[in-house]
C-alpha cells in the first residue's frame, strides 16, 4: 500500500499561506540545547519545496508536555536551529496567534518562513477544540501535515485544522507511511519483526496484528519474561505482567515456531534505576535459570546470536523497543546486539522510532537502515493496524 493521500506536490502553493504541521518535539538537555536535530531535519524536504515554490510557510509545532504558557518549552532554540540548517531567518510568532501574528503573516514575502510558538501552550490543542482549531486555520490558505509523530493524536493543529482548509500530507507523512505501509502489506520475505520494551500490556495488540503478517516474530526486552512465566520458567523479580499470563500463554499456544524468544539472560541483583549500574552485580544464566531473587536486565549473549541469525536470513525487518535497559550499558549488549545484526543486513531495516531509534542514532548505525521512523507511538498505532486520525483526515488523491 503506497498512500493514498494528497501531497503538496498534488496542490498550487505559490503565493500561498501555507500552515505546516511539523513534529519539532524535539530531546533537548537541561540547558535546553537540542540533542538530537533528526525531527527538524527530516521536515526539511517539506519546507524546502515549498519556499522553493514561493510558498508563505507557517510552521506549527509542540514541544512537550507543558501545562499553560511554561517559557521551557518555548520554540525558541528549535527557531534558532531551524534557521541555521534553513539558511535563512525564521521568525517565532507569539503564542497568542492572534491579530499581530494574523498581520505579521498577512505581510510574508513569498519563500518567507515563520514558526508558531508552541501550540500546546494552549489546552485547546489537545482538546481539538473547534474554535481554536478555526482559530489557527485563519492564520493559513492550505494545511500541510508532515508530523507522523503525533498523527496518532486527534488535536486542533493535527485533525480540527483540516475541517476548514484544504489539507494534504507533507514528504516525511508520505516517506513514513509508504515505508511502513509496504512493509506491512506487500513486504519482501522473510519477513521478521522485533519487540522489545517494559510492557506487554502496551504491545499486545501489536503482537497480534504482526503475528498475521510477519514470518517470525522476535520478543525480547522486559515484556519476554511474562512470555517465559508463561512456559513455566521462574522469572525471579523480573518485570512481570500478570494481568496478560493468559494472552501470553495464548500466543505460546497458537503461534507455532513464529514466535522467538530469549534462551539466556543478563540478570541483575538489584536494579540500576534505583541504585546506578556500578551497585548491580550481574550474571549470564539461561532463562531456565533466573533465581528467585534476580530480575533479567537484558538478553543474554546466545539470545543476541540466535536473533541475528534470524535477521541475517530476513528481507524485510521492523524493530521496535530495547532488548534491555540500554540506558545503562551493563544492560546495552543485547539492544546493540540487534541494531548491530540489522546495520549488516540487507534487508529492508525499519526502525520503528522511540527508544529503539535513539538506541540506533547513539550507536552510529542510522544511515545503516532503510527507515527510521520520527514517531514511536504513531509507528506502533500503525502497526497495530489502527487509522491515524491525522492521516485520515487529510484529502484522498
Ligand atoms: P517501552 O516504552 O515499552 O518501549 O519500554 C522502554 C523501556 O523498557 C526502557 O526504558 C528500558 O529500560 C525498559 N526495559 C527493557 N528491557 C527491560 C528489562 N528486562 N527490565 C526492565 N526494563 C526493561
Amino acid at each position: 500500500m503506497s498512500m493514498n493521500k494528497k501531497t503538496i506536490e498534488d496542490i498550487e502553493v505559490t503565493g500561498k499561506r501555507v500552515l505546516v504541521r511539523v513534529d519539532f518535539n524535539v530531546p533537548q538537555d537541561e540547558h535546553g540545547a537540542i540533542t538530537d536535530d533528526n525531527r527538524i531535519t527530516a521536515a526539511l524536504p517539506t519546507i524546502q519545496y515549498l519556499t522553493g515554490k514561493g510558498a508563505k510557510v507557517i510552521l506549527i509545532s509542540h514541544l512537550g508536555r507543558p501545562k499553560g504558557v511554561t517559557p521551557k518549552y518555548t520554540l525558541e532554540p528549535i527557531s534558532i536551529r531551524l534557521e541555521e540548517l534553513l539558511e535563512q531567518p525564521v521568525e517565532l510568532l507569539d503564542e497568542d496567534y492572534g491579530i499581530e501574528v494574523a498581520e505579521f503573516i498577512d505581510n510574508m514575502e513569498n519563500g518567507q518562513v515563520v514558526l508558531l510558538e508552541n501550540v500546546r501552550f494552549h489546552p485547546q490543542e489537545e482538546a481539538n477544540d473547534p474554535e481554536f482549531a478555526k482559530r489557527l486555520s485563519m492564520l493559513g490558505d492550505i494545511y500541510v501535515n508532515d508530523a507522523f509523530g503525533t498523527a496518532h493524536r486527534a488535536h486542533a493543529s493535527t485533525e480540527g485544522v483540516t475541517h476548514f482548509l484544504p489539507s494534504v500530507a507533507g514528504f516525511l507523512m508520505k516517506k513514513e507511511l509508504d515505508y511502513l505501509g509496504s512493509a506491512l502489506d506487500n513486504p519482501k520475505r522473510p519477513f521478521i519483526a522485533i519487540l522489545g520494551g517494559a510492557k506487554v500490556k502496551d504491545k499486545i495488540s501489536v503482537i497480534k496484528q504482526l503475528l498475521t503478517k510477519v514470518d517470525k516474530l522476535i520478543v525480547g526486552g522486559g515484556m519476554a519474561y511474562t512470555f517465559q512465566k508463561a512456559k513455566g520458567y521462574e522469572i525471579g523479580k523480573s518485570l512481570f505482567d500478570a494481568s496478560n499470563l493468559e494472552f501470553c500463554k495464548e500466543i505460546l499456544a497458537t503461534s507455532g515456531d513464529k514466535l522467538i524468544l530469549p534462551v539466556d539472560a543478563i540478570i541483575t541483583d538489584k536494579n540500576p534505576f534505583d541504585v546506578g549500574q556500578e551497585a548491580c552485580e550481574t550474571k549470564t544464566v539461561s532463562v531456565t535459570e533466573i533465581p528467585a531473587d534476580w530480575e533479567g536486565a537484558d538478553i543474554g549473549p546466545e539470545s543476541v546470536k540466535l536473533f541475528a541469525e534470524a535477521i541475517s536470513g530476513a528481507e524485510t525487518v521492523v524493530w521496535n523497543g530495547p532488548m534491555g535497559i540500554f540506558e545503562y550499558s551493563k544492560f546495552a549488549d543485547g539492544t546493540i546486539g540487534v541494531a548491530q545484526a540489522m546495520a549488516d543486513s540487507h534487508a529492508i531495516t525499519i526502525i520503528g522510532g522511540g527508544d529503539s531509534a535513539a538506541a540506533a542514532q547513539k550507536l552510529g548505525f542510522s544511515d545503516k537502515m532503510t527507515h527510521i521512523s520520527t514517531g514511536g507511538g504513531a509507528s506502533l498505532e500503525f502497526l497495530e493496524g489502527k487509522e491515524l486520525p491525522g492521516v485520515a483526515a487529510l484529502q484522498d488523491k
